[in-house]
């Protein structure tokens, strides 16, 4: 079974998406990918092209704090860089789709952030909602050093909260505890896994 989480940017994703992991499902985080990408030789030097040396961290690494401030201040920035991106981490996640379909795969989570607006979506068989209060996003996202102005930025970007919900067919309450979380989480995986989604439709 394929289940897409979604759910506000600091909502709990990533880490309601390793809960399901320690528990031995597979994962796919577009974010991983897309970090990925972004070092290649070839993006590397688009970006290079585009935004000139001042991207590169000293180690030649790119600086990825610099490129969200170029592209989350600019929106035709933002779609340059989406066009560069979304199409190569879409094709490495359907990639590695079939990888996990061909292998007889039990249990795949992804964590897409813009699944809510991708035709991604199709192939999950559930659709999970992190749900946390935007006080307590705000809270969790300081560590990244966001501001709640810097939040709101990066949602304007995404579906809205209500959306997303709306398209989820199982809600966690991320609310709470990480204790409580995973008690929820484990619960959602032994139902899921009980589930017979070939003869579902
Ligand atoms: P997302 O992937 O949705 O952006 P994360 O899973 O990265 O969100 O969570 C945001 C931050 O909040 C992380 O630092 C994480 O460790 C912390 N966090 C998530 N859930 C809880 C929780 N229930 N209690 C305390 N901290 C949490």
């Amino acid at each position: 079974m394929i289940l897409g989480i979604l759910g506000g940017i600091g909502s709990g994703k990533s880490t309601v998406t390793r809960m399901f992991a320690d528990l031995g499902a597979k994962t796919l985080d577009a974010d991983t990918i897309a970090h990925e990408l972004i070092e290649r030789e070839d993006t590397k030097s688009t970006l290079r092209q585009w935004w000139g040396d001042e991207i590169l961290s000293e180690d030649g690494t790119v600086d990825r704090t610099k490129i969200a401030e170029r592209v989350f201040s600019d929106a035709e920035e933002l779609v340059r860089l989406e066009k560069l991106l979304h199409p190569e981490v879409r094709a490495r996640i359907e990639e590695k789709i079939s990888e996990f379909k061909d292998n007889n795969g039990k249990f795949l989570v992804l964590d897409v952030p813009l699944l809510a607006s991708s035709t991604l979506r199709d192939f999950c068989d559930e659709i999970l909602f992190v749900n946390s209060t935007e006080a307590l996003r705000e809270t969790r996202v300081k560590v990244r050093g966001w501001s709640p102005d810097e939040l709101k930025r990066r949602e304007a970007n995404q579906a809205p909260e209500d959306n997303k919900k709306i398209l989820a067919n199982s809600v966690i309450n991320n609310s709470g505890s990480l204790d409580e979380t995973r008690q929820q989480v484990e619960d959602l995986y032994e139902s899921l896994l009980a589930i017979d989604f070939t003869e579902r439709e």
